[in-house]
């Protein structure tokens, strides 16, 4: 049997259950239908049914919001050393069940095989790196005058809402729940609509694990419903929302008069600058992995290649070459390194700033057509002699299509990289550390990284600015969004107290 084959057997037996049951919500602890009925998720590989999905309404989000605020305070009250063992043993059972979560997540998805395999594991991570610091989460400082002891410490915020967006969805989930749980705080999760199904798997292997109920809740839904409702909800205290910028916008909006607390990861337009001093091969290598990987449908992606004039011939060159030989294929197949975009409307999308990017003049000098047959399969496309003020330039296509640029000096590629509304990521490739640290310093970017492809060190910070995002997570800053700082002033003795009216 091939390696399809084989995991197309597999998957047939994991999804056997949804087939027949559906996709449901899990609302305290038990599964419950959509007050909306049922919408079909279906794979982009060749468009058949998955399953069909519980559609939640505002009911349902009401019905999880209470259900996570009747959880709070024991799960906030719980020792943190018990919440590590628990989110501990939820990281355990996401590596016991991480084939199965790979498979259903390159079938919902179109992700390769070969980065969603990593992925799952990724996902234990992340709740093992917050688990360890469970029990400190509460931790504060003390902060010291002669007449007073000032005492910080930190709290969990209350129920937070957690919605997600369809690339990669079960890391990033992973990226936002475990530090909300590890933090004390309980969760109603809102996944993507393309892409229920390891959202379902996490909540099962979360109270698999000893989750008490309503400590994570899962409603199924679309975002101008169960989404809206969520960030309108009163007992909700905070969004993290990972998605398109135009939706953070509309969140912020929706959740004003909770004055609701907001933690954004928005989208991106990222400039991989390659100065004619870079190791061509490595900075080749990188520039190709960072829009390329993941269909493209990558926040971080590298989407704009500004490479200094003097080696752009040479570079594009290679690039052609490299970019023709990438593989398009089966998502569940070991080779592939490019699957089928999510969804009609997302292909539609990039194959329309692919007809932007030639009406504007630039050179479409690799891919820019679509796989025939079944699946939403469009070829690696690369765009040389564009202007940065091209539309394809400037706006986040999130598909595999990659905007070439030139630049003369460092003045232009730092004019033309910090041109866009967008700040999310940046990549600089140089030998001049003094150029690559003056370079990243005016860079407008929450990250950057210096001859390096996106590798993620947990602890770091990540977000973005501009248009990209609000606030950080990793680390110590994924806390400081799902808690609130608390400061306790206890006098030391004799301070003068002014005495009105004696
Ligand atoms: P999207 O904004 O369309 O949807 C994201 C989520 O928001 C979905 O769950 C959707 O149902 C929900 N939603 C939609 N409208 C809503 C509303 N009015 N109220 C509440 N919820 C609502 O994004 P997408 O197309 O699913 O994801 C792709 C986008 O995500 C890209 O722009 C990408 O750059 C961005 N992204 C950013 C990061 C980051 O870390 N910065 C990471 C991954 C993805």
């Amino acid at each position: 049997m091939t390696d399809v084959a084989t995991r197309l057997a597999q998957l047939d037996t994991h999804l056997a259950r949804f087939r027949d049951g559906g996709i449901l919500n899990l609302i305290g602890g038990e599964d419950r239908p959509g007050g909306a009925g049922t919408f079909e998720t279906r794979s982009p590989v060749d468009e058949s049914l998955i399953a069909r999905v519980a559609r939640g309404d505002a009911a349902d989000i009401d019905a999880a919001a209470r259900a996570a605020k009747a959880a709070f305070p024991a799960w906030a009250g719980m020792d943190g050393k018990q919440r590590k063992k628990i989110l501990h043993r939820i990281a355990d059972l996401i590596v016991e069940r991480a084939d199965e979560i790979a498979l259903c997540e390159c079938w919902d998805t179109g992700q390769a095989w070969r980065f969603m395999s990593k992925a799952a594991l990724r996902g234990a991570e992340n709740f093992r790196f917050f688990a360890d610091r469970a029990p400190s989460a509460r931790d504060g400082q003390s902060l010291y005058t002669p007449e007073q002891m000032n005492v910080t410490s930190r709290h969990p915020i209350g129920p937070v809402g957690v919605i997600t967006p369809w690339n990669t969805p079960f890391m990033l989930s992973t990226w936002k729940i475990a530090p909300a749980l590890a933090a004390g705080c309980t969760v109603v999760h809102k996944p993507a609509e393309f892409s229920p199904l390891t959202a379902r798997l996490l909540a099962e292997i979360c109270h698999e694990a000893g989750l008490p109920n309503g400590v994570l809740n899962l409603v199924n839904g679309f975002g101008e419903d169960a989404g809206r409702a969520l960030t309108e909800h009163p007992d909700i205290k905070a969004i993290a929302f990972v998605g398109e910028s135009r939706t953070g916008s509309l969140i912020m909006k929706q959740g004003a008069d909770t004055l609701k607390r907001v933690h954004f990861e928005l989208g991106g337009k990222n400039p991989v600058v390659v100065f004619e001093d870079a190791d061509f091969e490595r900075a080749l290598d990188a520039a190709i992995f960072m829009i390329y990987s993941l269909n493209g449908e990558r926040c971080t992606s590298s989407s704009r290649l500004l490479v200094h004039e003097s080696i752009a011939d040479d570079f594009h060159a290679r690039m052609v070459e490299r970019v023709n030989a990438i593989k398009v294929g089966h998502p569940l197949d070991s080779a592939t390194e490019i699957g089928p975009l999510i969804h009609k409307d997302h292909f539609d999308k990039v194959m329309s700033y692919v007809e932007i990017g030639k009406a504007d003049g630039a050179i479409c000098a690799a891919g820019g057509e679509a796989l025939e047959g079944a699946g939403w399969f469009v070829r690696p496309t690369l765009f040389i002699g564009a202007t940065p003020e091209m539309r394809i330039a400037r706006e986040e296509i999130f598909g595999p299509v990659l905007t070439s640029l030139t630049f003369r000096d460092e003045d232009e590629a730092l004019a033309i990289a910090n041109s866009v509304a967008y700040g999310l990521a940046g990549y600089v490739w140089t030998n001049d550390l003094t150029r690559a640290m003056r370079f990243s310093d005016r860079l407008e970017a929450g990250m950057v990284w210096v001859n390096s492809e996106n590798v993620r060190h947990l602890p770091t910070p990540f977000g973005g600015v501009k248009a990209s995002g609000i606030g950080r997570d990793g680390g110590d800053w994924s806390f400081d969004f799902y808690m609130e700082t608390k400061n306790t002033c206890f006098a030391l003795g004799q301070h003068k107290i002014q005495r009105l009216g004696a």
